[in-house]
């Protein structure tokens, strides 16, 4: 059976995810909402909860947000920390917000 991929969702992961720029949330007012708190979420002593923030889809599991448009191009490739955690070969590859979390 896959294993999941451990990706820390931790503040140094949530500030590289490239998901708030990505066109399948490009006009998802939800993902905006979440985006509102999400500078006063990073600067505060607590550790960020798991849908605190539109993204990280990849560590975390499908999007809650359900105003996504997921026929759009995914921009995971591009991450850092798809890179960093050679979710190229991953199984999804890409669009965790739809599919889920990355498994090995
Ligand atoms: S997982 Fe991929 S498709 Fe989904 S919001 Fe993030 S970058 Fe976009
Ligand atoms: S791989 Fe995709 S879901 Fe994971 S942190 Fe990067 S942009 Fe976000």
């Amino acid at each position: 059976m896959a294993e999941e991929v451990n990706i820390p969702y931790i503040k140094e992961n949530i500030i590289r995810c490239l998901c708030p720029t990505c066109p399948v949330q490009q006009n998802s007012i939800c993902a905006r909402e979440k985006m509102l708190n999400i500078q006063e979420i990073l600067q505060g002593d607590k550790d960020p909860q798991s849908d605190d923030f539109p993204g990280m889809y990849c560590s975390n599991g499908k999007a809650v947000c359900e105003d996504i448009d997921t026929d759009k191009d995914c921009v995971c490739p591009d991450c850092a920390v798809y890179n960093e955690n050679g979710l190229d070969k991953a199984k999804p590859d890409f669009l965790y917000c739809k599919d889920g979390r990355a498994k090995k």
